[in-house]
């Protein structure tokens, strides 16, 4: 008999249909002697509806009022999927965030969990409910509701698994799993049996949006092993593990990410002398802006290029930041790009696998696209090409590395 924490996404729960489509799956496995813990988001698109109720009366409304608002959601879908799972003769009780002490911090809108008290759901579990949680919710001190950020029943589940030492944190979504690559770009893109923490995070935070990031944070922290899966069809999804699986022969790549929303500026004819960097670098950070990919040249004359990529938002700001520098900096001129796209391949092979990074780049130079910027890490190398290359860097990248599905079995036009 195992504990085990399933969270249901909103399109997973997207209906009274869904619920009790999802009640189903729940009650069978509550039958097969399993305690569990069920999180759930708000349905699909309330609480984008909240928001923007919320907007049509105050531009900035109070943080504090917006967490009241948004945890709403969820307490909609706990009380339903419970409805759903009791006219099912499965026994089943939902509590709030503040009800099963999901301790935060203060800071509304993107709280950050400290504690959780257990007792509650222990001793729900023993009396044999299911116990039904609402995600991206909690309490602070002074018993405010708080939220955890858009996305944040994922970190709900990950953090309930870990107080609770479960054995294993389910997230239901509407993927079968972790692809090598966005299966809407590529179709022939694999479903990945497992796939290491490290290679998760790089794959999150480089744009591939399957789980909140804090989320894949906090399981690698404690050790909870994570399980992505679809609640629409069968299937083993994606582990996500603490582990390499040392019996295996990895693959050099695990899978490829892509990003569109970065913009790519460039100060150029710089003076080559210690503390450029700095000067350029160091305004743009004090102004909050995140600064990624960053190359320097060397110079023949004397002066230098810098180039560097930040979200496609902050460009605006971060050119004007460099043109208000440009005297103290000596630069010749500062441009901006914002039609760039970085693209990325992950994977904990590449610390074993020698001549990746070529690989890589005779696959692009194959298909004529010019790389722009290039930086790497132990496990992953990105790339920023000029945006209109996205697709066809994403494909030649796939298939080089030979991430593709053997079964792919191409869609057939009908004809009749
Ligand atoms: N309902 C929240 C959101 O849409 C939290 C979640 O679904 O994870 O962001
Ligand atoms: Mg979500």
């Amino acid at each position: 008999m195992s504990l085990i924490v399933q969270k249901y996404g909103g399109t997973s729960i997207g209906s009274t249909d869904r619920i009790e489509a999802v009640a189903d799956k729940i009650a069978k496995f509550r039958k097969q002697g399993n305690d569990v813990v069920v999180v759930v988001s708000a349905m699909s698109g309330e609480t984008n509806r909240l928001v923007s109720l919320a907007q049509a009366i105050q531009e900035h409304p109070a943080p504090r009022e917006m967490d009241v608002l948004l945890s709403t959601g969820e307490q909609v879908t706990m009380a339903l999927l419970c409805m759903a799972l009791q006219k099912r003769d499965c026994g089943a009780r939902s509590f709030t965030g503040g009800q099963v002490r999901i301790l935060t911090d203060e800071d509304h809108t993107r709280a950050r969990i400290r504690e959780i008290d257990d007792s509650r759901i222990h001793a729900e579990l023993d009396s044999g409910n299911v116990v039904v949680v609402a995600g991206f919710q909690g309490v602070d001190d002074g018993g405010n509701i708080t939220t955890l950020g858009r996305g944040g029943s994922d970190t709900t589940a990950v953090a309930l698994a870990a107080a609770l030492k479960a054995d294993e944190c389910q997230i239901y979504t509407d993927v079968k799993g972790v692809y090598t690559v966005d299966p809407r770009m590529v179709e022939d893109a694999s479903l990945l049996d497992t796939i290491t923490f490290e290679e998760m995070l790089e794959l999150a935070s480089l744009g591939a949006k399957v789980l909140q990031i804090r989320s894949v944070e906090f399981a690698g922290k404690y050790k909870v092993p994570l399980r992505v899966l679809s609640s629409f069809e069968e299937g083993e999804g994606t582990l996500i593990s603490v582990e390499e699986d040392s019996n295996m022969e990895k693959p050099a790549i695990s899978g490829i990410a892509f990003a569109r929303d970065e913009a790519k500026l460039t100060v150029s004819g710089v003076p080559d002398v210690p503390g450029v960097a700095y000067k350029v670098i160091g305004p743009v950070s004090d102004a909050g802006i995140e600064v990624d990919v960053i190359v320097q040249n060397v110079s023949a004359d004397g002066t230098t290029d810098i180039t560097f990529t930040v979200k496609r938002s902050d460009s605006e700001r971060a050119r004007d930041i460099l043109n208000a520098q440009a005297t103290v900096l000596g630069a010749a001129d500062v441009s901006v790009d914002a039609r760039i796209a970085k693209v990325s391949i992950v994977g904990v092979g590449m610390r074993s696998h020698a001549g990746v990074a070529s690989k890589m780049f005779k696959a692009l130079a194959d298909e004529g696209i010019n790389i722009q910027v290039i930086t790497t890490s132990e496990i992953k190398i990105s790339v920023v090409v000029d945006e209109k290359y996205l697709e066809l860097a994403v494909r030649a990248l796939h298939s080089a590395f030979d991430l593709g599905d053997p079964n792919y079995q191409p869609k057939q036009d009908k004809q009749t």
